[in-house]
């Protein structure tokens, strides 16, 4: 008998309710136009909201940097891993962010897991919105805190939760600031003020807003006017920056603190230094560029608009996130593969990664789309 013969088993559970996943190719550079499993399609299913991830700037320089300095890193960042070009990332991001310090991770993912397992442990509490990402989720059950998960966005049932909270030792609230599936905003200012009255930590996790809300492009948490206010601010490298990589801004003892005990830092391989600089060639664009995000969110909120009046259910999306909900699985992997005979690519999004009844295409806007692209898409869905 196989042991692994279960796995068979549950594959053939997931395609008999459409949730089977599989992999698809793509051939050549990711822009607004792509080609996958063999097909040339327009893009909606990219993170890279400021249509970077391919900019000339962003190869020339992780090219000049893999010449100088080789490919890999060789260790980890507190043995070999750390070369001069992490550091002036660092030193960039802290600048970008208006804090003290900053730290870059190979991931997203990591920087979550790494900065919520290394602030909390057994005796505190992690106070998480249910529809965190799932690195933010992981990164709570990791930590061996007590979790508390709220109802998205209510901050009157996570007031209540708090004040139940003496017995815990530390205290600490996660939340997306741009959720990156339903693509609304986090109510931070309340946040921020249930984070004061509790005497709470509170952590930002602005992957999806970086580079794209607020005048310097530092998140929801600047849009809102709070950043200041936000202890622990995650951003990602790999969505509008265009390259990849994660990373914490915060004051210098959290950043120390950080280099010590988050865990996917220190057992770690460092990122390549071309990778580094890379993050620090996006980083100058959105400085330079800040025309990319201010078209990118006037067009979402026209898209928005105009899908509201083709009768779409787009969910509380304010953002360049825009979900068309259609509640089953099977209905949004018909209208995807529906899409796709119109040259459009619009991921289905299907639970786990939505809860149940809340299936979706995942309509993704990025600066790099044309009018004809956009109109095209509307046209599409208006035929379905
Ligand atoms: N946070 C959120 C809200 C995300 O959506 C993602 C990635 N989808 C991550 C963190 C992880 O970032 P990365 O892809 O850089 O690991």
């Amino acid at each position: 008998m196989n042991p692994l013969s279960w796995i068979d088993d549950e594959l053939l559970a997931l395609s008999q309710k459409n949730l089977h996943r599989r992999l698809m190719v793509r051939e050549g550079a990711q822009t607004a136009r792509l080609s996958i499993d063999g097909r040339e399609l327009t893009n909606f299913g990219s993170n890279d909201y400021l249509g970077i991830a391919a900019d000339p700037r962003l190869s020339q320089a992780a090219a000049e940097a893999l010449v100088r300095e080789g490919w890999g890193s060789g260790a980890s960042p507190l043995v070999t891993g750390f070369a001069s070009a992490h550091q002036r990332l660092a030193q960039r991001l802290a600048e970008f962010e208006e804090t003290e310090a900053a730290l870059a991770f190979t991931s997203g993912f990591a920087a979550n897991v790494g900065a919520i397992a290394s602030l909390v442990g057994p005796g505190d509490a992690v106070y998480s919105d249910s529809k965190n990402h799932a690195s933010l989720f992981d990164g709570c059950r990791l930590s061996r805190a007590d979790v508390r998960v709220y109802p998205h966005g209510d901050c009157g049932r996570l007031a209540e939760l708090l004040e139940k909270s003496n017995r815990y030792r530390r205290r600490l609230i996660a939340t997306d600031g741009l959720f990156s599936m339903d693509g609304d905003l986090a109510p931070l200012t309340e946040l921020v003020e249930l984070a004061r009255r509790y005497e709470a930590m509170l952590l930002v996790d602005e992957a999806h807003a970086t580079g794209v809300f607020g005048l310097h492009g530092r998140g929801v948490c600047e849009h809102l006017g709070v950043e200041h206010e936000v202890h622990v601010r995650v951003g990602t490298l790999s969505k509008a920056l265009g390259c990849i990589g994660g990373f914490v801004a915060g004051s210098r003892s959290l950043i120390e603190w950080l280099v010590n005990r988050a865990r996917p830092y220190v057992f770690s391989t460092a990122a390549p230094a071309a990778s580094a600089a890379a993050a620090i060639a996006a980083l100058d664009i959105v400085r330079q560029e800040p025309q990319r995000r201010k078209k990118l969110l006037d067009r979402s909120r026209k898209l928005r608009a105009d899908l509201q009046a083709q009768g779409w259910n787009i969910g509380p999306s304010a953002s360049q996130i825009i979900p068309l909900v259609v509640g089953k699985p099977e209905r949004a992997v018909s209208l995807s593969m529906k899409l796709r005979e119109h040259g459009l690519f619009v991921p289905a999004i299907r639970p786990p990664t939505v809860p149940d009844g809340e299936s979706c295409l995942r309509i993704s806007l990025t600066a790099g789309h044309t009018d004809e692209m956009i109109a095209t898409l509307l046209a599409a869905l208006a035929a379905k």
